[in-house]
């Protein structure tokens, strides 16, 4: 743990207030469940709330960074607090895991304060462990917080998110959230790339280190590619089949929607008032875009397959690409 992870996120201002309420007026819960996108910085907002209450001064809900709690916090060693997670190889949190920890929240804190659990990602615990979890939040241990934190909140069992309070952690405004990573970024970051990231601030700085630019780069190459007739389905369906499909996926709804995007309001980038990406093609916006909506539909149905079934990936990307392929020769014209 650096000292950056518990450096206040402005994003978080308005949750911070609720909890340092909560904290005033006596009503510290003994579960919380921090919700939101990947990105947002869950993990950095729990940390910091581990850091308030195990720090020895307590002064006013705010960890100080120098007694010995908060040092040996910040070097990963304070008995009291625990990070759960799945253990290495392992996609879900086991049951032993849950009950490991519960047993040492049960224990006397070592530092006479507060016991702290961080249980991450809670939605990738066993049903076994979520119960036996469930259990310890019903007779919760005095002064403990259990912290679970998830971007899926529907897929706890309601029982569980009804015992812990919950808090919900939103991505800032695009202006807000370029404007905090240009000061947190050496690399300049385009909304293009936060817009990737989902607008989750966080997630657009781990993807700024120039992949993303350069996986862009390349998708669009091959639309181009394939558009000029110069590479053929097959090839660019083995390549994105075998490599980073997700991200190039991405990357295509991105391109799909802005050039939709542009064939409304003009035909550069509105935000970036940068040209479209595919050199001597342009729209012609007098004709329906309803095909390339319907591919836009097509593709984001095989990206919600994806992340549920094992499916023949390159037989879905040429189908895709085909698809788009006569979209895009009937929705644009050569200039
Ligand atoms: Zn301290």
């Amino acid at each position: 743990m650096s000292a950056a992870a518990i450096e206040p996120l402005p994003w978080h201002r308005p949750v911070w207030q609720k909890l340092l309420s909560a904290w005033t007026e006596h009503r510290w819960p003994h579960g919380l469940l921090i919700h939101g996108p990947e990105g947002v910085g869950k993990h950095a907002l729990a940390t910091r709330i581990a850091s308030a209450l195990l720090c020895d001064r307590q002064n006013a809900f705010a960890a100080c960074g120098e007694c010995a709690s908060c040092k040996l916090l910040l070097a990963g060693t304070h008995p009291d607090f625990m990070a759960i997670t799945p253990e290495e190889d392992k996609q879900q949190i086991s049951v032993d895991r849950i009950r490991e920890a519960s047993a040492q929240l049960a224990l006397t804190s070592y530092r006479n304060g507060y016991k702290v659990a961080i249980v991450q990602p809670a939605h990738q615990m066993t049903p076994a462990a979520a119960n036996s979890l469930l259990k310890t939040l019903e007779e919760p241990p005095p002064r403990t917080a259990l912290i679970l934190l998830t971007s899926r909140p529907g897929a706890l069992l309601a029982t569980l998110r009804s015992r812990c309070q919950q808090l919900k952690l939103a991505s800032p405004s695009e202006s807000d959230a370029l404007a905090w990573l240009a000061t947190r970024s050496k690399q300049p970051i385009s909304p293009r790339l936060l817009r990737f990231a989902n607008g989750a601030p966080l997630r657009a700085l781990a993807l700024a280190d120039g992949q993303f630019q350069a996986l862009w780069e390349a998708v669009t190459q091959d639309i181009a590619s394939l558009l000029a007739g110069k590479e053929d389905v097959t090839h660019i369906a083995k390549r994105w089949a075998d490599e980073q499909l997700v991200d190039r996926l991405t990357c295509v709804d991105h391109w799909i929607t802005e050039t939709l995007r542009a064939a409304i309001v003009g035909t550069d980038d509105p935000i970036t008032r940068t040209p479209l990406p595919i050199n001597g093609l342009q729209l012609n916006i007098s004709r329906p875009q309803s095909r390339l909506w319907a591919s836009l539909d097509r593709l984001r149905a095989l990206q919600a397959q994806l992340s549920k079934t094992a499916l023949q990936r390159e037989l879905a990307v040429d189908s895709l690409l085909i698809d788009l392929l006569d979209a895009m020769s009937r929705g644009a014209v050569r200039q």
